[in-house]
């Protein structure tokens, strides 16, 4: 701990909202197995990263799968008005009842895991990954290769702490630079800081004064997580933290200035 702990507002419904999430999580999963291959057949990836961004999945896949997990919360609707509701989505009109919504992320999420799977087995060379900020600051190495999406989330993995990067859209990981910021690929130590709070052991914040953004770190050898999705989730009290700590940083800088 090199600075301030943040104090924390824990949420009382967590149990709650983890059940849920379980319940949709185990139909993505037997959806996975038995339409994966299906579907799999159908993806065709591109040569470079980002493999398969977001916006080329199979609409018809993301489709069933939401279907499939509307069904299981008893909220079935027409697959026209789906179509429909993903096209307006797409369009950037955004109104949408929260727990579907929450269904829709799961389908995309579940599709996208299929690509991220083809990667892994195709076994891409780790350099194209882009390991060090520092070294081509036009290139985000907080952009999951995959499917293009930011992650927020390292890991630190056995046995030697190594740091990867967990993309909570469609699961892939990739070695990222050991030390500094993963934003701006600042190495200076004295402008990395990092917040932590005893209720959650093994998570420390990475907050860099040079960019001033944060990410997440979880340490693996400390604390074993079978699902980063909802580990990350389960901790997001520790992102409204760290951001009111930032927050409040830039009020006493522009106090003192
Ligand atoms: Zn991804
Ligand atoms: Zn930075």
């Amino acid at each position: 701990m090199t600075a301030k702990k943040s104090k924390l507002v824990v949420t009382e419904n967590v149990e709650q909202a983890y059940q849920k999430y379980r319940q949709l999580k185990l139909e993505v999963d037997d959806w996975l197995r038995e339409r994966g291959s299906y579907w799999l057949a159908s993806l065709s990836l591109n040569e470079e990263s980002p493999y398969l961004p977001i916006v080329d999945l199979p609409q018809d896949a993301i489709i069933e799968l939401w279907q499939r997990l509307n069904i299981s919360a008893k909220a079935e609707i027409a697959d026209s008005t789906l179509r429909e509701m993903w096209e307006q989505l797409n369009l950037g009109k955004t109104a949408m009842d929260p727990e579907m919504a929450t269904r829709l992320q799961m389908a995309v999420s579940g599709v996208a895991k299929l690509a991220s799977q083809t990667v892994n087995e195709k076994g891409v060379p780790e350099q194209k990954y882009n390991p060090r900020a520092s070294e081509s600051p036009g290139k985000n190495v907080v952009v999951c290769p995959v499917c293009d999406e930011i992650s927020t989330l390292a890991v630190l993995i056995e046995p030697d702490g190594k740091r990867m990067m967990h993309c909570t859209t469609c699961n892939f990981e990739w070695p990222v630079q050991r030390t500094g910021c993963l934003f701006c690929g600042s190495e200076d130590s004295k402008k990395l800081l990092y917040l932590d709070n005893e209720a959650f052991p093994g998570i420390e914040m990475g907050v860099c004064e040079v960019c001033g953004q944060y990410f997440k770190e979880i340490d693996g050898r400390r604390l074993y997580a079978a699902d980063y999705f909802w580990e990350d989730m389960r901790t997001l009290s520790l992102n409204y933290a760290t951001e009111r700590w930032i927050e409040e940083q830039v009020r006493k800088d522009n106090q003192i200035n």
